[in-house]
């Protein structure tokens, strides 16, 4: 299975919530000390499960999972 990450970045506001429920460290907040947002930083572990996307109340990510 292929899964892909989109992220929104100007709709994240920087919560953190979808780093807490990943199971596998793929994600990290940027805090330049004025703004506050989501990236990725190990794609390659991601399992797809969707958490990341169930928690976000701004719909600023996406992950699309899709059959090899
Ligand atoms: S992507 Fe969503 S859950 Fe994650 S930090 Fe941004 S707003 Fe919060
Ligand atoms: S789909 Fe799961 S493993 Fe992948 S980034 Fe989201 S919470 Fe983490």
């Amino acid at each position: 299975m292929k899964t892909t990450i989109d992220l929104f970045t100007y709709s994240c506001v920087g919560c953190g919530k979808c780093i807490r429920v990943c199971p596998k460290d793929v994600l990290k907040l940027i805090d330049n000390g004025k703004i506050r947002f989501i990236n990725v930083a190990h794609a390659e572990a991601c399992n797809g499960c969707k958490n990341c996307e169930e928690v976000c109340r701004r719909h600023a990510i996406r992950i699309i999972n899709e059959c090899a």
